[in-house]
């Protein structure tokens, strides 16, 4: 990270003296070097612009690596932090594993619904309580 920085500053200077020698060709009124360097700062331009690009995914990858080290899976959902009392979540394992994005999983509804959702994907972890014939056609019926 800190080379490609350092390959960004210089690329920065590079223009910058680009950018004075042309100014004197303008002057001097000499169309071929004025013609030289216009392309000589059209290359550092896109150099500048590709090392842009560059340390910006570096800083995305980074972060991502900081997130998935951050990350500990249970067997069925991720949680950040590795001590029960002070770790964060749940978050949804087909969310992470596929995008890598960190989403938090709701509370079901109730007890008949499984404990977790994911509300992007509407995955559901863990099992709620089986729902008996009796509760079935009880909450089929209106109530009184
Ligand atoms: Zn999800």
């Amino acid at each position: 990270m800190v080379d490609l920085m350092a390959s960004l500053a210089t690329a920065s200077t590079a223009l910058e003296l680009a950018k004075g020698a042309k100014a004197i060709a303008d002057k001097l009124k000499n169309a071929e070097m004025q013609v030289q360097l216009a392309n000589l700062m059209s290359a550092l331009a896109d150099v500048k612009a590709e090392a842009v690009a560059k340390a910006t995914r570096i800083a995305e990858l980074e972060e991502q690596l900081a997130l998935t080290k951050a990350m500990t899976f249970d067997g069925m959902v991720y949680w950040q932090g590795e001590d029960d009392d002070d770790r964060e979540g749940p978050f949804c394992q087909k969310c992470f594993d596929d995008s890598r994005k960190a989403v938090r999983l709701q509370q079901g509804l109730n007890k008949y619904h499984p404990p977790w959702k994911c509300l992007l994907c509407n995955s559901q972890y863990g099992k709620g309580e089986p729902i008996s014939a009796g509760a079935r056609r009880a909450s089929l019926r209106p109530s009184r």
